[in-house]
């Protein structure tokens, strides 16, 4: 097998079950990993990719490797809704009359925000308010509209509910609610063979991004953590991530993913000698992809969010409290 080969050609998990590899248009992860599931009458696909040609033609390449045909598929499960998970389950789904299934808080979210255009101007507007320079938005404002035309999230056919079992009769995957990385987030674990479709919920290395990206968006920081505590426990040998690669000790990484966070919140308390907004806070705050300065624009707005998510939980626990004063909000300790 050479090199090219070992990108298009789908790794088998166990028997019925193989990764594929479909690249994200320039993006840092690269690729997001789906899983093809082969149930006894039906077949799913566990998350579908960026919506881009390439990475259609990947998916397409890859399953004719194990002699499947796109329209086989009966079942798409989008673990939540970023446009790598549910980018192609729409043109998926016309080509095969397959069934896009998500976990049920997806529901309340594309209702709550009715499109992307919508969304977008929701995280601007907090963005705005929580000290981010107008001038420095600029060139998001120029590229964003046209990219969230293809960002837009086609309704799901089926919601599942926590615990609810998905029954491919071989396999039968049980529904475990994650919110915290987004709100819908749900996870599969198939307790016969001791295997978690993760997500994007763990990542062997990277910390999930946890952000409070809008006004009134809960405290999603201690969301993610009962949704940590929650697959702690639940037997799991083998975990399948949406990006990098399959592991093993799930509990370990659980602690380490935790540990992570404290030392933020930690930090984010100590910056906070005197009242600062949330953009300010980010710019003293360590970050793993290196310093303020250094941060491209989108991961500094991604790091205001995530800044925000960890102010909130710190509020929740009674540790800071936020006033409004000329139109931003400041955080006091
Ligand atoms: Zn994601």
């Amino acid at each position: 097998m050479d090199s090219k080969d070992a990108l298009t050609k789908p790794q088998i998990i166990c028997e019925g079950i193989y990764q594929l590899k479909l690249p994200i248009p320039s993006s840092e992860f690269m690729y997001l990993l789906s899983y093809f599931v082969e149930g006894e009458s039906e077949y799913l696909l566990v998350d579908s990719g960026w919506n881009s040609t390439v990475g259609f033609d990947a998916l397409e390449k890859q399953l004719s490797k194990i002699k499947v045909d796109l329209s086989d598929i009966s079942l798409i499960l989008v673990t939540h809704l970023h446009p790598d998970h549910y980018g192609l389950a729409h043109e998926i789904r016309k080509k095969s009359k397959s069934k896009i299934v998500m976990g049920i808080k997806a529901d309340e979210f594309i209702k709550r925000f009715k499109s992307f255009k919508d969304y977008f101007g929701k995280l601007i507007d907090w963005l705005k308010i929580n000290g981010y320079p107008i001038k420095e938005l600029g060139d998001w404002l120029k590229e964003s509209p046209a990219v969230m035309k293809s960002f837009e999230p086609q309704k799901p056919d089926i919601f599942m509910k926590d615990n609810e079992i998905l029954d491919l009769g071989n396999f039968s995957f049980k529904v475990v609610e994650t919110p915290g990385h987004s709100p819908d987030h749900i996870c599969l674990y198939e307790p016969r063979s001791k295997l978690l479709f993760s997500g994007d919920h763990v990542l062997p290395t990277i910390t999930p991004n946890v952000s409070l990206p809008v006004k009134d968006f809960g405290n999603p920081l201690k969301d993610y953590l009962e949704s940590l505590e929650k697959i702690r426990n639940l037997g799991v040998e083998k975990v399948l991530p949406a990006h990098e690669y399959a592991f093993n000790d799930l509990n370990k990484r659980v602690s380490d993913i935790e540990r992570h966070h404290e030392v933020r919140l930690g930090e984010v308390l100590s910056v906070l000698k005197n009242p600062k907004t949330a953009y300010q806070i980010a710019q003293e705050v360590t970050w793993s992809t290196g310093p303020w300065k250094r941060l491209q624009k989108w991961e500094q707005r991604a790091a205001v969010f995530e800044t925000l998510a960890h102010l909130e939980y710190l509020k929740y626990e009674g540790k800071l409290f936020s006033v409004i004063r000329n139109e931003n909000v400041l955080f006091y300790k």
